[in-house]
């Protein structure tokens, strides 16, 4: 007999948890969605609850919540969460500042929560395909091009432009998953930021990451991108060319596609946090977002013309 679904509460009802939280757990034997903390966007039928010490008083059968809120405040819900043990998935990035994602991971250490800290794009279909297949290989050159339009994957969310944001909202997706399928630890070389004349993230970055090894790793990202959008990486090797296209989502080495598992990402994800919760282990990677403060620390920045919503 299977176990029964985790009853879990959506904290932070916006674009993602209505693209993809909703439906997924909607579809999921492992969850069950039974309330929402949220401020205004709450959802028909859902009981919604003004903070985590109110989702626990008014539904005890809570064990999880989903964080799906801006980066910007999250320790405070998750010390909150920690303290009536609920366990916790964590939306990419995982948190406003590095100090603050480490004291996310150390609230855990100790306490009775599972913690997944999670990177949707490493959940999709070609990236542990993609692993697999550069794991005996020499690496000579990886180019990644992350290129889309701010104004439709992002529209009027000015949180996107507060300081630390920016084009690193996707770009990160792209970093979490070369941390992820490349063999060596990475670590940044330098970077240039882009920045729009009247905003404080930037718009466009340029990064070259350094693996240890001789291999040339290019980054580049552009959230100003019409027409086409563009989610891609090829790695050069010594035994062929990989190239991941659509997110991570397909495959091909030498121009021939491969053949991928078929399960949509955020399926991954919830299988992956009941598995988490199940085994009582925590995920807490934060190396991707390291690389996106360290192309802060490091990059040089130039100003580009200002950001218009409706340009
Ligand atoms: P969004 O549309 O602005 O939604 C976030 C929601 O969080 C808001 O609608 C707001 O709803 C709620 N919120 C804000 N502060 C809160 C608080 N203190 N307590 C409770 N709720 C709060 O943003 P989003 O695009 O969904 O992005 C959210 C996170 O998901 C970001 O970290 C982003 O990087 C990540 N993500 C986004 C996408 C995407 O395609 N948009 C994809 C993957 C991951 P109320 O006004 O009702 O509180």
């Amino acid at each position: 007999m299977s176990a029964q679904p985790t009853p879990l509460a959506i904290v932070g009802v916006g674009k993602i948890a209505r693209d993809q939280h909703i439906p997924t757990i909607a579809a999921s034997d492992a969850f069950t969605l039974a309330a929402t903390v949220t401020r205004h966007n709450t959802l028909p039928d859902v009981p919604n609850y003004g903070s985590i010490a109110e989702l626990v008083a008014g539904q005890p059968k809570v064990r999880a919540i989903a964080i799906c809120t801006p980066p910007r405040g999250r320790i405070a819900l998750i010390r909150d969460a920690v303290a009536h043990g609920l366990d916790i998935l964590l939306e990419k990035p995982p948190a406003a500042t590095v100090t603050e994602a480490e004291a996310i991971v150390a609230a855990i250490a100790g306490s009775d929560s599972v913690l997944h800290v999670t990177w949707h794009s490493r959940e999709a279909a070609a990236v542990e395909p993609a692993r697999a297949w550069l794991q005996d290989r020499r690496i000579a050159r990886v180019t990644v091009s992350w290129r889309e339009d701010v104004r439709v994957w992002h529209p009027g969310q000015e949180w996107i432009w507060e300081p630390g944001i920016g084009v690193f909202d996707p770009g990160i997706n792209a970093l979490s998953i070369l941390t992820r399928i490349l063999p060596h630890p990475l670590s940044l070389a330098r970077a240039t930021l882009a920045f729009p004349a009247n905003k404080a993230a930037p718009i466009a970055a340029d990064l070259v990451l350094d693996d240890g090894t001789d291999a040339a790793i290019a980054v580049g990202f552009d959230f100003d991108q019409r027409g086409p959008q563009t989610w891609d990486i090829a790695i050069q090797t010594d035994d062929g060319v990989l190239t991941l296209t659509a997110g991570g989502s397909a495959m091909a080495v030498d121009g021939v596609t491969q053949a991928v598992p078929d399960e949509p990402e955020y399926a991954r994800l919830y299988a992956r946090f009941a598995e988490l919760i199940a085994t009582r282990q925590s995920d807490t990677d934060l190396q991707p977002f390291r690389l996106v403060a360290d192309a802060y620390l490091l990059g040089v920045r130039r100003e580009v013309a200002a950001f218009d919503w409706n340009g």
